[in-house]
């Protein structure tokens, strides 16, 4: 684990560190490449690729087939079931990952080892010191950020699986690290039940309201839950910073403890500045108004993120949104070492030492939309990438994944000195489908973005959304789902139908050509759009966190297969709307 020294440099000398990483790119990868092959070519995996033994940088590209998860799980299941992971990796593996991509409907096995885990800290507190550095005195105060876990599985093998954010937070090194400087302690974030944890976050963010500099979490998901549960909850909140008593629903002896240690006597004072400043008729700028030092929110906001983004505009009040990180349950690729860029501008550098990097040219169409499958292009080093061009990430870590396709397009956007840095484009895999035509997930986005733009000047504001292929009927359509409110108060818009069906026009005119083509054909019928209530996806995330994803690495899924996660949607409709039937 990251000693206190390591972590200590990384601070003092974290910039030097980052200049050197991003020079020199291309010697750094091939030694990366070279110490995995120097320590795993013998595992019964990868041996097969090299017949006479020889495992060099040049022969790994050439023999190494390119894989999904699909591929390697074989060997994984055989590890979780009690063979020795040295099929697959020399080092050895300290416990699973569950990343919330799934398998069949199951997350994802991934191994790691003391050494992947120091590898993403590293990167984590390289881009914990760049933001730091951006904004003057955010070192002086402490963290608001919402932190969540989740009940570890345990394999037959007696190796331990959970998500990583669970792991990290237990490890000594957040513990006696990060964690001093959170408002939340210790126990509120470790305690399993994520009601009592978030009442018990909350409650020890206002009563040191006047110390919080950073307010955040892993996503922005997360956050949009937070505000959505301060606004259910602040009365409670307040009663108890005013009585000094905390809840009797609050029952987990972690929280019950750690309460008792910092609400300790009646704050009438601090619980009428909190009331009237959650009394007031609008929530815009919230955020600053509760916690009036916050220099910047911190949280994952682009990819499907993206969808949060005028919500915590709003209620942050316009301070600056920082996007930290890109990284997964396979590795981490790169970090944001520009904070104050827009959330839209957004773009992570990726740093050589953290894992050899790979990238195969993703194909555009004429009209921009990405193509179901990659060019026969060879796939690009990292050091040869093209600004401009889009590309999906190929993985190969010392923890045991070989040139394996993680899923994401990213896009070109420039270099720190010879380090490339990407914007996150969309998931590949994220899809719309009916008959011949594919809406990806970039697609999507865009032509939302577009349609809610004409909500805006009406006060109304889509919280968040999703989306999924009715193909029950022939023929089939999509069918949105927004969750709309007023700005600033959870009222329910009252709306028009004009408008709503505007809005269905304008994302089925922002789809491409093959898509029109369809619908005027009669291949698929318009376009319907669901509103449902405030609070009906807060119940979809609890249906998730009930099959077992983590709060803290929740994202919305921007296109349901699930057809209880539709049932649920649909359960909180207040309304439908089609396009026009001749629209095309
Ligand atoms: P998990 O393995 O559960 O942590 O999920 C990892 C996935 O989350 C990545 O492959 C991305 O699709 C997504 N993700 C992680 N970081 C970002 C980011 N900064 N922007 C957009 N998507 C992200």
């Amino acid at each position: 684990m990251a000693s206190e020294k390591e972590i200590k440099e990384i601070y003092e000398n974290g910039m030097n560190i980052l200049e050197d990483l991003t020079n020199n790119v291309q010697e750094i990868q091939e030694q990366v490449l070279e110490e995995i092959l120097k320590s795993n070519a013998g595992t019964e995996y990868l041996s097969r690729f090299f017949p006479n033994g020889e495992a060099d940088n040049q022969s790994f590209k050439t023999n190494v087939p390119i894989i999904t998860y699909e591929d390697i799980k074989p060997y994984i299941d055989r590890i979780a079931n009690g063979e020795t992971s040295s099929i697959l990796l020399a080092y050895r593996i300290i416990q699973f990952l569950l990343s919330t991509g799934t398998s069949g409907g199951q997350p994802k096995l991934i191994p790691m080892t003391a050494e992947s885990f120091e590898k993403r800290m590293s990167d984590l507190l390289l881009s914990d010191l760049v933001t730091r550095k951006c904004f003057s005195g955010s070192d002086e105060g402490k963290s608001l950020y919402l932190y969540f876990i989740k009940p570890e599985m345990e394999t037959p093998s007696g190796l331990k699986a959970s998500f990583f954010t669970t792991f990290y937070f237990k490890t000594e090194s957040f513990k006696n690290g990060l964690a001093k400087f959170f408002t939340s302690p210790i126990d509120t974030i470790l305690c399993l039940d994520n009601k009592q944890s978030m009442f018990c976050q909350l409650l020890t963010g206002l009563l040191q309201r006047d110390e919080v500099v950073r307010f955040g979490s892993t996503f922005a998901s997360v956050l949009a839950r937070t505000i959505k549960f301060l606004e259910d909850y602040w009365r409670e909140l307040c009663c108890k910073i005013r009585t000094g008593y905390i809840s009797d629903w609050i029952i987990d002896p972690g929280c019950k403890n750690a309460m008792s240690l910092i609400l300790t006597r009646p704050n009438p004072e601090l619980a009428d500045s909190i009331q009237q400043i959650c009394e007031d008729k609008s929530w815009e700028g919230i955020i600053v108004k509760l916690w009036p030092k916050i220099k910047y929110i911190h949280c994952i906001i682009t990819g499907s993120m993206s969808q949060y983004v005028s919500l915590l505009e709003f209620y942050g009040g316009g301070i600056p949104l920082v996007s930290p990180i890109y990284n997964s349950s396979e590795s981490s690729f790169g970090i944001n070492l520009k904070p104050l860029s827009k959330p839209f501008d957004v773009s992570y550098t990726f740093l050589p030492n953290t894992a050899y990097f790979e990238f195969l040219p993703v194909g555009k169409d004429g009209e921009g939309k990405t193509q179901e499958t990659w060019t026969d292009d060879e796939p690009v080093d990292l050091a040869n990438v093209k600004l401009g061009r889009y590309y999906e990430v190929v993985v190969t870590t010392l923890a045991g994944l070989y040139r394996y396709r993680v899923g994401d397009v990213l896009k070109v956007t420039g270099f720190r000195n010879k380090s490339p840095q990407f914007q996150f484009v969309e998931r590949r895999n994220v899809v719309l489908s009916i008959d011949v035509d594919k809406t990806t997930e970039e697609d999507l986005s865009k032509a939302i973005m577009k349609a809610k733009l004409i909500l805006e000047p009406l006060g109304i504001m889509l919280t968040t959304c999703s989306s999924y292929a009715d193909t029950s009927l022939t023929p089939g359509r999509y069918v949105l789902f927004w969750e709309l409110k007023m700005k600033g108060r959870n009222d329910l818009p009252k709306l028009d139908a004009k408008i709503m069906e505007q809005c269905c026009c304008i994302v089925e005119e922002s789809f491409d050509f093959t898509y029109k083509s369809h619908r005027k054909g009669g291949a698929i019928s318009a376009l319907e759009l669901r509103v449902v209530k405030h609070g009906t996806f807060d119940e979809l995330m609890d249906f998730y966190v009930s099959k077992g994803v983590s709060v803290a690495q929740y994202k919305p899924p921007s296109c349901l297969k699930s057809e209880e996660a539709v049932k649920i949607l649909n359960s909180g409709m207040v309304g439908k709307f089609f396009s026009p039937k001749t629209m095309f």
